[in-house]
């Protein structure tokens, strides 16, 4: 049985990220909560090693959590990622997020090492709206990085498009790209200022959910999460679209689907978050907002890991609307949050 946390809120799922460097620079990028990544070239150390992110799945894995996906900065600067997702624990569901350039020529073997889903970047349709936002000329390998996934069997991919002021007009070329190739879907992330800065960039989501609305055939609404999707014919020419509740039943020939991940200010979002996360250099983090909540697992023994998952989960609290309230309009955080002091193993 998932651990759950104090909020009701099992966890079954871990986001690790493998390594802070990354061969682009994304204008946007909140490189799992810590801020800045540094270059390709950077010196690894303090790098989990693959004996190390494969322990803390074991341990997990014993508690229940299902599912790993692997991010970083780039996963795929890391020269043993197929050992590590070969040495998955059975049964847990393995994916990855990745801007996708180095997924020609080694898509194949990453799926025959255990892979099932992969997410791919892309925040434009144009290369050099591209390269302006991502500080590199790589769109063709981006694109030939998706084929390569989709030969490989990975379908669908998601692709992973953060939207703000600067990609927002991207945004119908996008969801018609998906309506159009089959295999594709699309998963419209709000742009997340908290941690990057550039509140300016911020746009009103609700806005993309009516437009999308409009332009799909049909929408799904999934109690569970609280999400949407849309399904997008080829055509553009939807009337105004049924909305089921009912089971989700994927898209039909000929249709794409599209996704909006709102969590900014979203305490909905937040009460159905069930992951937890591990920082490259090996610390559990319970929310991507948060900086005071990370327990660092260098040195541990297996049980001492396992003492630190639990606390990590019993820590967990929903970011907006607990850790984050909100005072005459204005989010501010919770007193009983500020200079609370974060137990560590080390206390133990
Ligand atoms: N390098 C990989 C990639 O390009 O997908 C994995 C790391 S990246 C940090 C993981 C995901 O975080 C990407 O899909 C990216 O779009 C999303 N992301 C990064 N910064 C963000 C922000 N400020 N707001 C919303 N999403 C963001």
């Amino acid at each position: 049985m998932p651990l759950e946390d104090d909020h009701g809120r099992a966890v079954t799922g871990i986001r690790v990220s493998l390594t802070d460097r990354c061969n682009f620079d994304c204008v946007y990028c909140h490189n799992e909560g810590l801020g800045d990544t540094r270059g390709p070239m950077d010196p690894q150390d303090g790098e989990m090693t693959a004996d190390e992110v494969v322990r803390v799945l074991e341990v997990v894995h014993e508690f229940g959590v299902e599912k790993v996906k692997f991010t970083g900065g780039e996963p795929m600067l890391r020269d043993d990622l197929t050992e590590i997702i070969q040495r998955v624990p059975d049964g847990m569901e393995v994916s990855m997020t990745t801007n996708g350039t180095f997924l020609p020529g080694r898509a194949a073997e990453l799926a025959a090492a255990g892979l099932t889903r992969v997410n791919v970047s892309q925040d434009a349709i144009d290369p050099e709206a591209f390269a302006e936002l991502t500080k590199s000329g790589a769109y063709d390998k981006v694109i030939e990085g998706v084929e390569a996934a989709l030969e490989a069997g990975l379908a669908p991919v998601k692709l992973n498009m953060v939207v703000m002021e600067p990609t927002a007009g991207y945004v119908p070329r996008m969801v018609d790209h998906v309506a159009e190739n089959d295999g594709l879907q699309l998963q419209l992330i709000e742009y997340m200022p908290e941690i990057t800065g550039h509140p300016e960039w911020a746009i009103d989501i609700d806005r993309v959910h009516d437009w999308l609305t409009d332009r799909a055939d049909r929408v799904e609404h999934r109690e569970m999460h609280d999400r949407r999707r849309y399904y997008v014919g080829a055509d553009g020419e939807a009337e105004t679209p049924d909305i089921d509740a009912g089971d989700p039943d994927g898209p039909a020939a000929g249709e794409g689907m599209v996704e909006i991940v709102d969590p900014v200010e979203n305490e909905e979002f937040c009460a159905n978050c069930h992951r937890v996360r591990v920082t490259h250099d090996g610390k559990f983090k319970g929310c991507l907002n948060r900086h005071d909540d990370h327990r660092s697992m260098a040195d541990m023994t297996r049980e001492q890991i396992r003492a630190t998952f639990r606390e990590t989960v019993a820590n967990r609290v929903p970011y907006y609307g607990e850790y984050m309230v909100k005072e005459d309009g204005q989010w501010v955080v919770n007193d009983d949050y500020i200079d609370r002091p974060v137990p560590t193993a080390d206390d133990d």
